[in-house]
């Protein structure tokens, strides 16, 4: 069962796989603490009830439990995938002269920027995502929205759209990121079309995706870039180091140090109540549960990963073995 689980030996897991999901399914569907999201108005439409968690190895086999195909907008997860398409248009030298790769401790939405180099401190917090969706090359702001649409096509292998009602609510009250796009305009930090990039950023987080999408999209991460179902190349592989670097040390808000200290692997989180985690070269992970804890993490997102990783042994530095795991 659940015990014998072990991710060296992927052709015998499935069935375990299954088990420790509805196990976990079980245990925290009555786990009802946290809040919705409610600074983006339409998301405190979403049925707080909702629950789902996924895996997809890199060879392709998908385990899944709950509400798997309810959409939902992705919101911060799309900042690992923007920084991706960034990294391949402009290249790593370039893309650290304008965002750095530093945990911040702050928030995701704090208005700040390094003192010294003016930069957004990293890809993952809002202002660094924006400067990096500000760098999508495009001719105009119609090709760089399809560029970014055919990139998710790519990671979750079926045509990508935009919840229009959440990207005109965010749109239309998302002041502290425009803040932030203006305090980097002050500094030269960002093209003076704030509004496009402030455009594309808003679009790019209001992705419809599902708890599936996510853990393939991991499980593309996972597979150096290459979707394990469709077999295409959705990032270039060798900035795939980059993108799980930062997920690892600023993927989870200012709870990146005790995520990385617990559960040991690269993971993104979204205020929708998305996780998608990657454990490298063998699967991706994806939960979806709408209510968040004071950081703005899936409560029950954050327990089922935390678990999932001590159970299979996911810790990137796990050296012990199942049994000597628990203590
Ligand atoms: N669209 C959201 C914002 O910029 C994304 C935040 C998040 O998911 O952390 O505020």
């Amino acid at each position: 069962m659940a015990n014998q689980t072990h991710l060296g030996d992927l052709e015998v897991v499935s069935s375990p796989f299954l088990t420790v999901l509805n196990d976990l399914y079980s245990k925290y569907k009555t786990l009802n603490e946290g809040t919705l999201a409610n600074y983006i108005p339409e998301l405190t439409k979403v049925n707080p009830e909702l629950f789902s968690i996924c895996l997809v190895t890199v060879d392709g086999h998908t385990h899944e439990v709950g509400d798997y195909q309810q959409l939902f907008t992705i919101q911060s997860i799309s900042k690992v995938f923007t920084y991706g398409l960034a990294l391949e248009d402009h290249g790593r030298d370039y893309i650290l002269t304008r965002v750095g790769v530093e945990p911040t401790g702050d928030a995701f939405n704090a208005i700040m920027l390094d003192e010294q180099s003016k930069r957004p401190y990293n890809p993952m917090v809002n202002a660094g995502a924006i400067a990096t969706t500000s760098l999508i090359k495009g001719s105009g702001p119609t090709e760089r929205l399809n560029r970014v649409l055919e990139m998710f096509q790519r990671y979750t292998g079926h045509d990508a759209f935009v919840d229009i009602s959440v990207f005109t609510s965010e749109r239309s009250t998302g002041h502290r990121n425009r803040a932030m796009a203006h305090l980097m305009l002050n500094f030269g930090m960002i093209d003076k079309n704030i509004e496009e990039a402030l455009d594309l950023y808003f679009q790019q987080c209001a992705v419809m995706v599902n708890c599936q999408d996510l853990a393939v999209m991991a499980a593309t991460l996972a597979n150096k870039g290459t979707n394990p179902i469709t077999g295409e190349q959705a990032v270039d592989s060798r900035y795939i180091k980059d993108i799980l670097s930062v997920m690892y040390t600023c993927g989870m808000y200012n709870f990146a140090g005790e995520w990385a200290y617990t559960v040991g692997i690269p993971a993104k989180s979204g205020v929708c109540g998305g996780i998608m985690a990657v454990v490298p070269h063998k699967m991706g992970i994806g939960v979806f549960s709408p209510l968040l804890d004071v950081r703005g993490n899936s409560v029950r997102g954050v327990k089922v990963c935390e678990e999932l990783s001590q159970q299979l042994g996911l810790h990137l530095f796990e050296c012990s073995t199942n049994e000597s795991r628990s203590g």
